[in-house]
């Protein structure tokens, strides 16, 4: 075995190789980027060796850089990860040629599946069943027409260079092939730098199903069952299981032997995963699946099948790349339980999935484990703190369950991603759950058009009830403070003297501006006017950000998240953030003109500036006031001279308290 191993890569799956490579005891070397100084896979490596600069084309895809970073610091073999070098076969001869081992398929094998024209015929001679349809070199519109014509409609075309669900186009008419056939090839020109193109049936009411391989280079190939990746956007994994939903064991076998084949047809060794186009118009059947190409690398959602066959991957990989046989024979091999994984991403779901994002200021996962039976596994590359740049790619973590039955793996599920707190940037979690709890995919009925049929009740996100945005109002005007500290003003937090305790606050929700107005009861009790209606309320703060919320007539939990510009409530398995409009900013502006100045929100008084009888003009800084634990400038509203200031430093103010007033102007 190893004794040190670079991995050329970032994010989860650097992170994930490092685990697996402590975890036997193999030293770890990380490679970095400007942009990836401070990450997370920079700090759980041995030592970490800097590339270049943030774009990939200047980093994480340098090679030479990698392959010189290894020699530098000792390592024997380097992991790839997905992406990035992964499937290169020159970056594999060259690891090579510098005498180090590369953790993954021979140079030949990633060539022979690297085109999937070229991969589909292979297959094809090799007795694997390829979707019906032109896989030649012929590349001329009227030729491809006429063979889409012979396929029969609707037809796909895809990109042969094409990845990641770039380069293909739905036909479903022949009027409309020319155009289709034109984007794809300026997609697959574009994106891969190779416009050729092949044709084939679309079978309609697909799954996705692919089996994850193994090979040894001894001769031995093993299959480790199936991952059914149905729940698709836009051609792309959202949700990933294993096994697949309603596999009857004839169909399992005849699938894994296909692809046990297909990897002994290039001489597979390493991990890999031979993808299928299933028809899912009815029960699962041994004529009909088809395959559609292969992945010679650790994919992504590897860790279902980790969890239900109870095998470290990346282990099984760096075992068979310093020479080992596999460990397992097929014979040794069962299912066990029901794993799914979610993809979450910094993204805008309403938006159209945009990728966002974001500094993540707060992040919470629920308690992770590894792939143990009744499991909730965190695969993630990122801490709090850590920003989503927009170099790579927006994930933050994958969401892993393990349960003994797909019931309770998909009720778990649910609850891992309720568990999950992000802010500072966007998620799809809402969009996640909302899938985690969809009835068809509860039933297994999925195929890869269920999220598109169903987006607009999937993306809609619940508007938050009164008792949220009640929350979020005591929570933006900081008033459920856990009562621990001596400060008597800690502990009367919520409380006042007089008797009009009223505050009010403008929480922002996208485009919508909501007004609430407090009053404190005293001991924690509220009444909250928003949305229009009255909410009576009792606060009774955890410790964290977590609150007991007392209603009329029930309780419930919530944790409660004041960040300077905004406040967030994760309730009900859900996070509603809300803008805190800058009461004060706005004070300024409207403070244009007039006689005083009065306090806008309730705060100390930190500096005043100036002084009875100073001449100030408009604009000029006469007082701070601290309010929720941020300075904020108040300005003279015009030109004159201080009649009188009413306060001094440290006074703390409500509201509307008058601080300073201006001689009248006409005096
Ligand atoms: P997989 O086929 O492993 O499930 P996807 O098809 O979802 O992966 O991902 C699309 C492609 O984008 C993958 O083939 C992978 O090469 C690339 N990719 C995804 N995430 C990353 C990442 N964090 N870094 C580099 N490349 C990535
Ligand atoms: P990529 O390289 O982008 O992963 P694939 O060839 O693996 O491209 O296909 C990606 C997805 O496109 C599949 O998971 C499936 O949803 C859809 N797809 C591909 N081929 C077909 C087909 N013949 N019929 C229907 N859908 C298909
Ligand atoms: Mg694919």
């Amino acid at each position: 075995m190893f004794k040190k191993i670079l991995i050329a890569n970032r994010g989860e799956i650097a992170c994930r190789v490092m685990t697996s490579a402590r975890r036997l005891g193999i030293k770890t070397v990380a490679v970095y980027s400007d942009a990836d100084a401070r990450a997370k896979h920079v700090d759980m490596a041995d030592e970490a060796v800097r590339i270049g600069p943030p774009a990939v084309a200047e980093s994480y895809l340098l090679g030479d850089r990698i392959i010189a970073a290894a020699r530098r610091s000792g390592a024997q073999a380097i992991h790839p990860g997905y992406g990035f070098l992964s499937e290169n076969p020159e970056f594999v001869e060259a690891v090579e040629a510098a005498g180090l081992v590369f953790v993954g398929p021979p140079a030949s094998a990633i060539r022979a599946m690297g085109l999937k024209d070229a991969a589909k015929a292979l297959m094809a001679r090799a007795g694997v069943p390829v979707v019906p349809g032109y896989h030649g070199e012929r590349q001329d519109a009227e030729f491809l027409a006429a063979e889409a014509d012979k396929i029969g409609y609707p037809v796909l075309i895809k990109a042969r260079a094409g990845g990641g669900g770039k380069g293909m186009r739905l036909v479903e008419r022949p009027a409309e092939f020319r155009s289709a056939l034109e984007g794809a090839q300026r997609e697959g020109q574009a994106s891969f730098g190779d416009p050729a193109c092949l044709i084939e049936k679309y079978v309609t009411q697909p799954r996705h199903i692919e089996i994850q391989v193994f090979g040894d280079g001894h001769g031995n190939a093993i299959h480790l069952f199936e991952r059914d990746c149905s729940l698709q956007r836009r051609h792309q994994k959202v949700i990933e299981e294993a096994p697949a939903p309603d596999m009857p064991a004839a169909v399992r076998s005849a699938m894994g032997q296909a692809a046990v084949d297909a990897a002994r047809a290039i001489g597979y060794s390493g991990a890999g995963t031979v993808e299928f186009i299933v028809d899912g118009s009815g029960p699962l059947r041994e004529d009909g699946f088809w395959f559609m190409e292969m992945n010679t690398r650790l994919q992504v959602e590897h860790p279902v099948s980790e969890a239900i066959t109870g095998l470290d991957f990346v282990e099984l990989q760096l075992r068979v790349a310093s020479g080992e046989a596999l460990p397992v024979r097929q014979e040794d091999l069962s299912i066990d339980g029901w794993a799914f994984e979610a993809r979450v991403y910094a993204e805008d779901v309403p938006k159209g999935f945009l990728p966002a994002t974001g500094r993540l200021d707060h992040l919470r996962f629920p308690e992770g484990a590894e792939f143990g039976p009744g499991s909730v596994r965190i695969d993630s590359g990122v801490r709090q703190g850590d920003e989503i740049s927009p170099w790579y790619d927006p994930m933050i973590a994958k969401v892993i369950v393990h349960g003994p039955t797909r019931a309770a793996a998909l009720n778990m599920l649910s609850t891992a991603l309720e568990g999950c707190q992000v802010t500072g940037s966007v998620t799809n979690l809402e969009f996640l759950g909302a899938l985690s709890r969809h009835d068809g995919f509860r039933r297994g009925e999925v195929d890869t058009g269920l999220i598109a049929r169903d987006l607009d009740t999937l993306v809609a996100g619940a508007a938050p009830s009164r008792n949220v945005l009640a929350l979020a109002a005591l929570g933006g005007l900081d008033l459920v403070r856990e009562r621990t500290g001596d400060d008597p003003w800690d502990r009367l937090a919520g409380w006042r003297h007089w008797t009009d305790a009223k505050q009010y606050i403008s929480l922002e929700a996208g485009d919508r501006r909501i007004e609430a107005q407090v009053t404190g009861l005293g001991k924690g009790r509220f009444t909250v006017d928003v949305d229009g209606g009255t909410v009576a309320l009792g606060v009774v703060p955890l410790g964290g950000n977590g609150v007991r919320v007392e209603l009329e007539d029930r309780q419930l939990t919530a944790d409660l998240l004041r960040e300077p510009a905004r406040v967030s409530v994760f309730s009900d398995g859900r996070c509603y953030t809300f803008g805190l409009p800058d009461a004060l900013a706005e004070a300024e502006t409207d403070q244009t003109g007039g006689d005083t100045i009065i306090a806008p929100m309730p705060g100390l008084v930190r500096t005043v500036l100036t002084e009875t009888g100073a001449a100030v003009t408009k604009g000029d800084p006469l007082l701070v006031l601290e309010a929720m634990k941020m300075e904020h400038t108040l300005p003279a509203p015009r030109d004159g001279v201080v009649a009188e200031v009413l306060v001094a430093v440290g006074d703390q103010v409500t509201d509307g308290t008058l601080l300073l007033a201006l001689e009248p102007e006409n005096a």
